[in-house]
């Protein structure tokens, strides 16, 4: 793809574009628009999430208001009582928590909400942003239904700034959240070029981005790498695997249009040979790596061809955070592109991922080399990645859906 269109993708679709608005919904119908102009068949899908409307917010310390975003989906009502700050979820620190509302770091995990809930902590309070950071912002936060599994205690986000002031002083606090909860939809966006056979490569990435980051790196160019294998595709088609490019909603929220899609077309996952997904390459600074949910033989593969093509990468059987792993957890090997850089030249999840940590020409290097090595394994006459995990990899799924708690 060249320069110009990666630039004018950026200038188009790089803002935000949360699960469920209608701004995920028209990057959605972009997408679609794009592939076909590129001659790929695309249609936009649509289904279930949960969706808030938040009506009113409170947090107090010793009477004083803090800033605070509640979390969507926590319900509604007010509690108070004292503040208690626990940095993990051992039984030491849990021993501490009952009858009180809890400060701790990170995001909520399964195992950890009730793990808290039943050693008797009454609410809960997380903080993002960063002290050295010049804003205050709060990211808008939810209570995934999958994790609280119909459990809900109040909860609110606030900045890392007050987070500290509160741990430093320990004071009574109050939660007082008003919301409504219903359903709504998001969407993901379905785009192929039909091989030889009726097998198929899907990739992968996600179209939403989070409440306050306009989402370029993490992850427009993701979508931009998708396009750029449909165009370079159709203009060397036919090949042996179709190709099929799945842009993802809602993946923010926990994969869920990733889940959404092989839920959907579960008769025609053993169809599929292979993921390649991709989020966030083209960063200025940092790093490209792939996460390879299959077997050994697959990462040798990718090291040979990154040899050949003279392109680092750092390659890990790893599972990630991203819509890869809702086709591994079917038995789909999948490749996961992504590029780490340090966090002091670029960040995700706030107002700083935007077009000045990208350059259109890295996103084209990164870009080129994960569409010709999908296009490589596309013109196969025998899928060269067996269909197949490894143990390792199947226990890291189990582990990282919640069905098995971590080994300490
Ligand atoms: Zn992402």
């Amino acid at each position: 793809m060249i320069q110009r269109e990666i630039q004018k993708i950026i200038k188009d679709a790089g803002h935000i574009r949360v699960s469920a608005s209608k701004e995920e919904k028209w990057t959605a119908e972009y997408l679609a628009e794009k592939a076909r102009a590129l001659g790929a068949e695309a249609r936009v899908e649509p289904f279930e999430v949960a969706v808030t409307k938040i009506n009113d917010a409170h947090l107090y310390a010793d009477g004083k208001e803090v800033a605070c975003k509640a979390y969507e989906c926590c319900g509604s009502g007010s509690i108070e009582a004292p503040l208690c700050y626990i940095a993990d979820f051992d039984p030491i620190s849990l021993s501490k928590v009952k009858g009180k509302i809890v400060l701790f770091d990170g995001l909520v995990s399964t195992f950890n909400y009730h793990d808290m809930l039943d050693a008797g902590a009454l609410g809960f309070i997380t903080y993002d942003g960063d002290v050295k950071w010049r804003d205050n912002d709060i990211d808008l936060r939810e209570l995934r239904e999958y994790m609280a599994k119909g459990r809900k205690v109040l909860g609110v986000n606030i900045n890392a700034k007050d987070a500290v002031k509160l741990v430093k002083n320990l004071p009574v606090v109050k939660i007082v959240i008003d919301q409504d909860e219903s359903t709504g939809h998001s969407w993901n966006t379905i785009a192929e070029i039909p091989g030889t056979t009726d097998e198929w490569i899907t990739m992968s990435c996600h179209l939403d981005s989070r409440p306050l980051a306009p989402g370029v790196w993490d992850n427009l160019t993701g979508c931009i790498t998708l396009l750029n294998t449909l165009e370079m595709a159709a203009k060397s088609a036919p090949h042996r695997y179709g190709i099929r490019a799945v842009f993802c909603g809602s993946e923010e929220r926990g994969l869920l249009g990733s889940k959404a899609y092989v839920k959907m077309h579960e008769a025609e996952l053993d169809k599929i040979a292979l993921n390649v997904n991709v989020d966030m390459i083209g960063s200025i600074m940092g790093e490209v790596v792939c996460f390879v949910n299959a077997t050994d033989p697959a990462i040798a593969y990718l090291k040979a061809f990154s040899c050949e093509k003279a392109f680092p990468i750092k390659t890990m059987p790893m599972v990630m955070a991203s819509d890869s792993s809702s086709f591994a957890d079917k038995g789909i090997p999948s490749y996961s592109f992504g590029k780490l850089a340090p966090q002091s030249c670029a960040v995700i999840h706030s107002r700083y991922d935007n077009a000045s940590i990208v350059s259109d020409k890295q996103i084209q290097e990164d870009a080129n080399f994960i569409s010709e090595f999908t296009l490589r394994i596309a013109d196969a006459a025998i899928c060269p990645v067996e269909r197949k995990l490894s143990d390792a990899i199947k226990k890291q799924l189990d582990e990282y859906f919640y069905r098995k708690r971590k080994d300490h």
